[in-house]
């Protein structure tokens, strides 16, 4: 029987427990607490993603059970505040959740991931009234969430996004447009969405961010799309048309919703990250295994250097990841800034878990590149990675400007401590 996180959670002391040692300047070690939700997160992944996750990938089946038994457990909806009945963890501790739950399918951890990702606008920008009703609701029943930005002709350019919303003189909105890729969106309950509110302004006040209940007239769920990998994710178009939201349902105020959808992703970066790093860690593992049992020229592979050296890469660039993932994940806890961070994080880790499943496939032979064996789903799941949440090149633009930016305000150093 799996002890669940809501027993674990509080109150405890985030980061350090009443046993450890205060650490001299730095510390590496989780807590008693965490390394408790790491194991349940884990044996999660052992007894009921696992036996499954090849089912799902080849039915492409959203995981509606495994969602159902992981929000029982507290393993959903992490970061929603206790006084709105959620666990209100932090975003390491539920980075080491989304790892063990990547490490037994990314597909399946992406569906869970997303309702973080539509939580997020909320947690930065929500009022009081909006998140007891939508984060509350969350809480109460095993419900999924969208995060709606990216449309048909904009995913990287979000200043080109066309969905618009049109105030009445009531103070409601009309909403109008087609989002693109949103995950969840044939199961969500409610929509956030990011719409223009002033054909004018730039690109900083130009956009507003609503909620949107998924149940009002106007809006249409289009197919399921057939992806390359993480096929028990659900990804789909959604339509808007003439969609009335009450003005209660914008989040901050009208103008910001760039900010607050950007801001959200100081949150789920580093997630989306630590499901590459459990990604990678699941390709390290099967390859290591594969290599000490496959024999070939009279000894086992990982007896050739070439073999146990790409092991080792992958070693490097997963324990590399994962350190950038707690960095950037402990930064956004103790309140830093932590935007150039998670950029790295995301872009290494969607980098290294690519390498290590590909190396994986290649550790495996002909093996590797047959639907028989787990790391082809990987190398196909690994891929996504490098384009959602921002993609690789999205995540270089946000580090190299943060370069250029602190030379130009004067820094004596760039980036690091
Ligand atoms: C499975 C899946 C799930 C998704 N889930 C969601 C979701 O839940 N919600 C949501 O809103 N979106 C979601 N997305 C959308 C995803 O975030 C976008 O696909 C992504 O941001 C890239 O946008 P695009 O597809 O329009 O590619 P484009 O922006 O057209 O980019 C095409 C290529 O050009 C490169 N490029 C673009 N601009 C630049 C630049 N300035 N400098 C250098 N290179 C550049 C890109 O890196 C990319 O390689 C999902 C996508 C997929 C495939």
């Amino acid at each position: 029987m799996l002890r669940s996180v809501h027993r674990l959670a509080r109150p405890y002391t985030r980061y350090y427990s009443s046993q450890q040692a205060a650490p001299l300047g730095m510390g590496f070690s989780l807590t008693e607490e965490q390394k408790s939700i790491q194991e349940m997160a884990r044996k999660f992944t052992r007894e009921e993603i696992i036996p499954v996750a090849a089912e799902h990938d080849v039915t492409g089946k959203y995981p509606t059970e495994i969602i159902k038994k992981a929000w029982e457990l507290g393993l959903v909806n992490t970061h929603i505040e206790a006084k709105y009945g959620g666990m209100d963890l932090s975003v390491l501790d539920s980075a080491i959740i989304s790892e063990e739950l990547a490490f037994g399918c990314s597909g399946i951890q992406t569906a869970i991931e997303a309702n973080n990702l539509a939580e997020a606008p909320l947690v930065v920008a929500g009022n009081d009234f909006q998140k007891k009703k939508y984060l509350g609701r969350m809480t109460e029943a095993p419900l999924v969430a969208s995060y709606g930005v990216t449309e048909p002709g904009a995913g990287s350019d979000v200043a080109g996004l066309k969905t618009s919303a049109t105030k009445k003189a009531d103070g409601s909105w009309v909403l109008n447009g087609q989002k693109m890729w949103i995950t969840n969106s044939g199961h969500a309950n409610w929509f956030f969405v990011l719409a223009r509110t002033d054909a004018n302004a730039n690109t900083g006040k130009a956009f507003t961010g609503f909620i949107v209940d998924a149940d009002t007239p106007g809006i249409t769920v289009g197919r399921k799309e057939i992806n390359m990998g993480q096929r028990a994710s659900d990804t789909r178009g959604v339509t808007f048309e003439d969609v009335v939201v009450p003005a209660e349902n914008v989040l901050g105020s009208e103008g910001q919703g760039f900010k607050i959808a950007m801001n959200a992703f100081d949150i789920t970066r580093p997630l989306v990250a630590s499901g590459a790093v459990g990604l990678a860690r699941r390709a390290m593992e099967e390859a290591t295994k594969y290599s000490l049992e496959r024999k070939t020229m009279g000894k086992p592979i990982f007896n050739h250097q070439a073999v146990a050296f790409m092991l080792a890469d992958m070693a490097i660039g997963i324990e590399s990841a994962r350190m950038m993932v707690y960095r950037s994940a402990y930064m956004r806890d103790n309140g830093e800034r932590n935007t150039w961070h998670a950029s790295i994080a995301k872009a290494l880790a969607g980098d290294v878990a690519n390498k290590c499943a590909a190396d994986a496939v290649q550790i495996f032979g002909g093996n590797g590149f047959n639907t028989e064996y787990p790391v082809e789903k990987l190398m196909r799941d690994a891929k996504i990675f490098q384009i959602y949440e921002g993609t690789a090149q999205i995540q270089r633009l946000i580090i190299s400007r943060g370069l250029a930016d602190a030379v130009n305000a004067g820094a004596d150093a760039l980036g690091g401590f």
